[in-house]
């Protein structure tokens, strides 16, 4: 996510940048440098996707998902989402926001993926190194010492992943618009070891 991460070690920020945006395998490498002129990052996803429509055939799928299983997980750009947990293409919905927090918004998304699209279950990603464990509900009033208004939204910083996760399932389970709220599991995702860790709800 755009947050610098809490736990750089002896890295500085810009370090870590750098060390992210490099995993990406078409970044210009000329003397421009690796962070890309305004306008030009847009044009090179634009480009990809000539690419990628190049190569693709119409699967036929149905809108709901194969797998009946919704994931909420953070933006976070270091969790691949598909990959970390071996879905294809049409497998699950993905439901991502600022660190994978069980806002309003989310409800309203799993409420459709629920009832208007049939899926059952729901996983739940939080991971380490969040930008939220940096952040305070003190971002609220630097907004609003700033614009001139405070923002409606919750920040949802936290300073324990582990609960971070467990007041995430609690939430989810205790929705009265699920239909669907016995299969609902939550993960702290290791972003240096790429491991899952499975949050016991109790
Ligand atoms: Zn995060």
């Amino acid at each position: 996510m755009f947050f610098v991460p809490s736990h750089n070690g002896p890295g500085t920020p810009v370090t870590s940048t750098v060390m992210l945006m490099t995993t990406s395998a078409s970044l210009p490498t000329g003397p421009e440098g690796a962070i890309s002129p305004e306008g030009a990052v847009i044009d090179r996803l634009v480009t990809a996707n000539e690419r990628y429509a190049a190569a693709f055939t119409d699967p036929g799928m149905d809108a709901r998902p194969v797998l009946r299983v919704a994931v909420v997980a953070c933006m976070d750009a270091r969790l691949d989402l598909h990959a970390a947990l071996g879905l294809e293409l049409g497998d699950c919905h993905t439901i991502r926001n600022a660190g994978g927090a069980v806002t309003d918004d989310v409800i309203r998304s799993l409420t459709i993926s629920q009832r208007a699209l049939g899926t059952r279950s729901v996983v739940l990603i939080h991971h380490t190194g969040c930008g939220l464990e940096s952040l305070t509900e003190d971002f609220r009033q630097e907004l609003e010492a700033e614009v001139g208004q405070r923002p409606a939204w919750a920040v949802e910083a936290f300073r324990d992943v582990d609960q971070d996760v467990r007041q995430s399932m609690q939430r989810v389970r205790t929705n009265p618009f699920l239909v669907h709220t016995d299969d609902v599991r939550g993960f702290v995702f290791d972003v240096k070891s790429g491991l899952l860790r499975e949050i016991d709800p109790a």
